[in-house]
């Protein structure tokens, strides 16, 4: 492979003419240039077992995906404002998947599309905009969005809550306001203590927005009961519900087609992203027919991009993909041994303080023995991960979380090579200088 341009002259160009606030990963970033199944391909030929890309669900240019994408493209690609059934196929291959409450669609471009048009709903179905979320959540990059994002506003270059932005603590039982047993209801309590609040000052609930493992919290499966104990406290005050799927959704959490599911709730809105694309920029809102009719007040919801035809052909692809290569079956089994290998490891390294998730979302978080973060070990297992050929990061409010988050093709034999470098380099001396 010959370069055409060195690494050196693209960096100079991305600095002076490229936004200025847009990162780079790794000390010294990396040039993809292939990727296939959970592989990528560096300038060099050099090949890296992915545990980072989520979006890439069924895979990096999965065969069937890109031929649908490359077909249609080939035939027509307008807007959805003519008849086609792509669009019909695509809601239909989704539908198939979700509780039949949640009977309508919407599609956009993006997760934070998908976000700023939940909260738009909320907004014209209940006429109040005082919306609950989570401490360290992020659903996006719109205003809207940001407004919504403690993950932003709380963070670097963050203004705090907007006034009507209410944020509850983040339901993190290891190392969270309320831990252990009856954590849960601890948190619901912290939601119900908002909802006062926001009564109080004569004002109503909108509407509750919550990934189901919270991904930029460090991977933070809710606690037992939480969810349904806020479903139902949000909605007795007149509030809907968004359950925001696009990182975790679509198998990837094996148990469950969907997270919600995996606490016995059906959500009022629910937004796709990320997976449903493979790639693509395509993402979807779900939502009850109720909401639906009463968002539909005369004012026509247009999006250019949203749900045509090679999007279309794209999203449905990358659904039977799941179905008909049983992903999700293999997100439960692999994502349950990797779980396995890794609580041993924890066994033998007090550094690893938690291992969680469910499919193959998982965390692994680092602390001392008085429950400090440990963010410059986990920066330094990720970058020596890097040195061995497999991709990782890391995030949570201390950046101590070690996030895998592969696409869903993840084999067994990934998860026993993942396996046996993290031994290698926790036994390096870096790791004990704490
Ligand atoms: N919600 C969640 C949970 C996300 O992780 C993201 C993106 N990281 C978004 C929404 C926004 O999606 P997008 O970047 O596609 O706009």
């Amino acid at each position: 492979y010959k370069a055409e341009i060195p690494d050196g002259e693209i960096i100079a160009y991305r600095k002076k003419h490229l936004g200025k606030s847009l990162s780079l990963q790794y000390k010294t970033p990396v040039k993809m240039v292939r990727g296939a199944g959970q592989y990528l391909m560096d300038q060099y030929g050099k090949k890296y077992l992915d545990t980072v890309n989520n979006v890439a669900h069924v895979g990096h240019e999965h065969p069937e995906v890109v031929k649908a994408g490359r077909e249609q493209m080939a035939l027509i690609n307008t807007n959805s404002r003519y008849l086609h059934e792509g669009i019909n196929a695509l809601a239909g291959e989704l539908l198939k998947t979700l509780p039949p409450e949640l009977s309508v669609l919407h599609f956009v471009n993006s997760g934070s599309e998908a976000n700023e048009l939940a909260i738009r709903m909320i907004k014209s179905v209940t006429g109040s905009r005082d919306i609950i979320v989570s401490e360290s959540g992020y659903h996006g990059n719109s205003n809207m969005c940001i407004d919504i994002s403690s993950y932003k506003f709380d963070g670097k270059g963050g203004k705090g809550a907007p006034e009507h932005t209410h944020v509850f603590p983040l339901p993190d039982s290891f190392r969270g306001k309320y831990r252990g047993e009856g954590a849960g209801t601890a948190y619901a309590g912290e939601v119900k203590k908002l909802i006062r609040e926001i009564s109080d000052k004569g004002r109503k609930t909108g509407g509750f927005i919550v990934e189901p493992i919270i991904s930029c919290g460090g991977q933070i499966v809710l606690p037992e009961g939480f969810l349904k104990q806020a479903y139902a406290d949000v909605r007795e005050a007149g509030g809907l519900c968004i359950s925001d799927e696009v990182q975790v959704g679509c198998g990837r959490v094996g148990k469950a087609f969907w997270g919600f599911q995996l606490y016995d709730v059906v959500p009022d809105i629910v937004t796709i992203g990320k997976p449903l694309g493979n790639g693509h920029p395509l993402a979807a809102v779900a939502c009850t027919q109720e909401v639906a009719e009463k968002f539909a007040n005369g004012m026509e919801y247009f999006n250019t991009f949203g749900g045509n035809p090679v999007s279309c052909a794209i999203g449905t692809a990358v659904l039977r993909v799941v179905r008909e290569e049983h992903l999700q079956q293999n997100a439960l089994i692999v994502g349950d041994f990797l779980k396995t290998e890794l609580q041993q490891l924890a066994g033998d390294h007090p550094i690893i303080g938690d291992v969680r998730g469910e499919g193959l979302f998982l965390g692994i978080e680092f602390v001392d023995r008085k429950m400090q973060p440990l963010a410059a070990q986990a920066d330094y297992v990720i970058n020596r991960m890097k040195d061995h050929g497999i991709l990782m990061s890391t995030d949570g409010p201390d950046n101590n979380v070690l996030k895998i988050k592969p696409p869903v093709v993840f084999a067994k034999t990934d998860a026993e090579e993942l396996i046996f470098y993290l031994k290698k380099i926790l036994a390096e001396d870096f790791m004990r200088t704490y």
